[in-house]
């Protein structure tokens, strides 16, 4: 019919806003107010208005949103360097930045005069920068990202869309803050992941897959804990057997050696030596032994 596809699109405006007042009545006037009320008014359950008050409200933004380029630093706990720049002065952000709005300064040593990889100064005109994110992708030392905050906005555009090195620079735990898995994903091509210790562990552990996270990333893993051998191994293996009766006599003439008591002969056995309780042992005959000691070197002589 003709004109029915207008009055379709009316009918939805009309909707929106009938259940608009709906929706004042349900949350009591506080749909505005409560952050819980948020994502389901911009989701799909979305009733009466959708619309963002912002900016008292705000829209979140995927991981992956991009403004501005920021300059990572470490974090100010950091247990060797807080605070030192990831940067090198490479200059290779500056050589693929399209509309070339970004200028280093490469730091010298004070006394040789030889260039040290650090920027003494880092500039990006944000008017001129298009988001494009090249200065991040290109970087090799993960040293420069794709900031979040969109609000820049100024009075001064001469001096204050200006950023110098001080402002760019932002610690690492705020790049983990707004690009959780990228950031983990890119600890792990670093190499964090595959630590030799942790490899080790893993292998030991029987393990082939492990979800990395931030903990198990660079925590040197607990040496997994050596299987006990099962009770009845001896019984299984005469040789092992063989060895342990001759280890634990060995070590009962230790004992014996430092409680002062005379040392007892190793016994040969022909078999492996069965399970006795201490308390069935033969009782050891001293005299007799001397005895046929005393025999035998009669004998030989
Ligand atoms: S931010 Fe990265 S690419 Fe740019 S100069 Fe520093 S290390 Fe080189
Ligand atoms: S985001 Fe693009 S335009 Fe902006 S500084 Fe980086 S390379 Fe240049």
């Amino acid at each position: 019919m003709y004109g029915q596809g207008i009055l379709k699109g009316l009918w939805v405006t009309f909707r929106h806003f009938f259940n608009t007042y709906v929706d004042d009545i349900r949350y009591a006037g506080r749909k505005y107010f409560r952050q819980e009320n948020f994502p389901i008014r911009q989701g799909l359950k979305a009733q009466g208005a959708f619309t963002v008050q912002y900016p008292d409200e705000k829209l979140a933004v995927p991981e992956r949103f991009r403004f501005t380029p920021f300059l990572v630093v470490n974090d100010p706990d950091h247990p060797e360097a807080p605070g030192e720049d990831w940067c090198t002065s490479c200059g290779i952000c500056a050589k693929v930045c399209p509309p070339q709005c970004i200028w280093i300064v490469r730091g010298s040593d004070p006394t040789t005069g030889r260039p040290v990889p650090q920027p003494t100064a880092f500039f990006i005109d944000i008017d001129i920068c298009m988001n494009c994110g090249f200065c991040a992708e290109f970087c090799p030392f993960d040293a420069i990202k794709m900031d979040h905050n969109y609000e820049l906005a100024s009075y001064d555009r001469t001096t204050h869309h200006i950023h110098d090195k001080q402002h760019l620079s932002r610690p690492l735990s705020y790049w983990k803050n707004i690009a959780p898995t990228t950031a983990l994903e890119e600890a792990v091509a670093r190499g964090g992941w595959e630590h030799p210790d942790v490899l080790k562990a893993m292998k030991k552990a029987g393990q082939t897959a492990v979800t990395p996270t931030w903990e198990n990333m660079f925590a040197k893993p607990e040496p997994p804990a050596r299987p006990l051998p099962p009770a009845d191994a001896a019984d299984e293996d005469p040789a092992k057997a063989e060895r342990l009766r001759k280890r634990e006599e060995a070590l009962a003439r230790k004992r014996a050696a430092e409680a002062g008591e005379p040392a007892q002969p190793a016994v040969e056995a022909t078999a492996p030596a069965p399970a006795v309780p201490t308390g069935d042992k033969p009782k050891f005959d001293k005299q007799a032994m001397l005895e046929k000691i005393r025999q035998r070197k009669a004998d030989k002589g």
